[in-house]
């Protein structure tokens, strides 16, 4: 019995027991130069696998329910897997002849080619050239040994095509494996050079990814596969146009995990986001999930929010305690959720810092307070001439174009630079060693802003600092006054911090008065300016002129 021909020839058998003999013909009539026999085997149909050569195994790849070699459909299907796990696979024709079974493999096909490399057949997928299991889970055991070294994580994004039975189903095979090898390529494609990209089998993938940071960004990499993944895809010669969707599960370490862990764990997650409707991804870790998705949304919504006008400015007074006038108040954003409602700045910040937001909503921040500070004036509303404290983060006196922003925001506004003042909290001036950031300060000095050390002696800000940087005002941490009314000790440290302000001829405000007694302790202690919700709280534009108003009558 002998050679089965491949596909393209396959007539249905005749008697229902096979490949045509016709198809054999074919095949020995030399339409495959360098058709290769690999040798008569025994082959059970019945059985899986339908037969063995060596230690590969054959598979019939249709199951009987659709293109079953025994009922006459087209083309029957076996794959030669070469190894025990079956991830490495050629495609094979089955022949029966009279005498027996005979097996062969087209040199023509290119995943057939490369079976003559063993090492090429032993890591990679033939099919779509992807790498396959076991060079995964080796890769995958560096990238862990890796990321103990670098301290960064490794993350594993495990892959099943959503409903593929169906194109197998509908449009038979070929188109199957078409889709498979198409999906090879998007998924090349939106990863970086060094993630290793990998096909399982059947239609599972995997991307492991290395230097993640966190699970954003690892979530970041899953919605630009399930976009790429989504973008219609034109299949066989009637170019039809397929939508194919995956779902996602990701597993996401930062420390020694065993590597066939860390791939179950994806796995583990995909079953999830096959659950939860197809088409997404999941975390395995849910916190990560729920934290990264809720970040995600966040970051997106942060976008959007300064053109849907749902960022403004509260104002907070800042009082000077020897004239107990108002002269100054801090611009506090706050940002009107749809969903989640007023949010302060401690909210949102760091989302806006990561992302690189905090550039263009600062520029905003510093606009609108200029605004605000003109329209005052203009409508005649406030008394003294008010100092405008604006924060500011360390990407943002980085950015190139900020002392430009800041010329133009006072100048558009008619304020003059002596009425701005930039509070930077003390761990960016701490961290920073950096020549940029005191050229961006020393130039803004230049222009006539003043800066303040914001939530001074928090980090411990090291003293050496407070001589080194061109500021002329810290803003003492509203930790050190809690406990000033009961405990001498958190009296000499305050004594302490702004004794050392003085040495330094540096103004002082204190964040976080909150009663009379401390207020007056401050004043004794010679502090210079004070801020807390004794004084007021952060008000909107128009609360804030009324109160201003009856504040500084009273102190008159
Ligand atoms: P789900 O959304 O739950 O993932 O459904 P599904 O239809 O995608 O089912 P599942 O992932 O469980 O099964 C994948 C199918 O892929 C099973 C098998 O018929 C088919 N398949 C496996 N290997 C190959 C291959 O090499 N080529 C083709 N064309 N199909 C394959
Ligand atoms: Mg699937």
């Amino acid at each position: 019995m002998h050679l089965v021909a491949s596909e393209d020839d396959g007539a249905p058998s005749g008697d229902g027991q096979g490949p045509s003999a016709t198809s054999v013909e074919a095949a020995r009539a030399g339409r495959r130069a360098g058709y290769k026999v690999l040798g008569d085997v025994e082959i059970d149909l019945d059985d899986d696998p339908v037969g063995r050569i060596d230690d590969s195994v054959i598979v019939l790849l249709d199951d009987g329910e659709n293109g079953d070699v025994r009922d006459g459909s087209p083309a029957p299907r076996f794959r030669l897997m070469v190894d025990a796990a079956r991830t490495s696979e050629v495609a094979i024709d089955v022949v029966r002849e009279e005498d027996g079974w005979r097996v062969g493999i087209d040199p023509m096909n290119t995943a057939l080619a490369a079976t003559e490399d063993l090492a090429y057949r032993a890591t990679h997928d033939l099919l779509t050239g992807l790498a396959n299991r076991s060079a995964l889970l080796a890769r995958t055991q560096i990238a862990i040994e890796r990321s103990e070294r670098t301290g960064l994580g490794v993350a594993v994004l495990y892959l099943d095509i959503d409903r593929f039975k169906r194109i197998n189903d509908s449009l038979g095979h070929q188109i199957g494996d078409d889709v498979l090898v198409e999906v090879a390529a998007r998924l090349e494609r939106v990863s970086r050079p060094t993630d290793l990209v990998a096909r399982l089998g059947g239609d599972e993938f995997v991307i492991l990814c290395e230097d993640i940071h966190e699970p954003r960004d690892a979530a970041v990499i899953a919605e630009r596969v399930l976009e790429e993944i989504q973008a219609p895809l034109m299949v066989g010669d009637d170019n039809v146009e397929l939508a194919v969707g995956t779902s996602i599960g990701i597993a996401f370490e930062d420390r020694h995990v065993a590597t066939a862990d860390l791939v179950k764990r994806a796995d583990q997650a995909l079953l999830r986001a096959k659950e939860k409707g197809r088409g997404r991804y999941e975390f395995h870790d849910q916190e990560q999930s729920v934290d990264t998705i809720k970040r995600l949304e966040m970051e997106r919504q942060l976008r959007a929010a300064i053109s849907l006008d749902q960022l403004s400015l509260e104002y907070q007074p800042i009082m000077s305690t020897s004239s107990r006038l108002v002269e100054a108040v801090e611009a506090l954003i706050r940002w009107d959720h749809p969903q989640l409602g007023r949010l302060s700045a401690s909210e949102f910040i760091d989302v806006a810092t990561e992302t690189g937001l905090i550039v263009p909503i600062g520029r905003w921040v510093l606009n609108e307070a200029c605004r605000q500070l003109a329209r005052w004036e203009s409508q005649a509303q406030c008394e003294t001439s008010l100092t405008m404290h604006i924060n500011v983060a360390g990407s943002q006196l980085l950015d190139q174009s900020f002392v430009q922003a800041v010329a133009g925001a006072l100048k558009d506004n008619g304020i003059d630079s002596s009425r701005l003042v930039l509070e930077v909290d003390e761990a960016v001036l701490r961290a920073s060693e950096s020549a940029e950031l005191d050229i961006a300060m020393a130039r803004l000095i230049d222009y006539g802003v003043d800066f303040a050390i914001d939530h001074y002696g928090r980090g411990y800000g090291s003293v050496a600092n407070l001589g080194r940087l061109p500021v002329p005002m810290v803003k003492i941490d509203k930790s050190f006054v809690a406990e000033i009314e009961t405990s001498p000790q958190a009296r000499a440290v305050m004594r302490a911090l702004l004794d050392l302000a003085d040495a330094y001829e540096l103004t002082t405000i204190v964040e976080g008065v909150e009663s009379m007694r401390q207020f007056q302790i401050l004043e004794l202690l010679g502090c210079g300016a004070c801020q807390g919700y004794l004084l007021g709280a952060p008000m909107s534009p128009e609360e804030i002129v009324g109160w201003l108003k009856e504040s500084n009558s009273d102190t008159a």
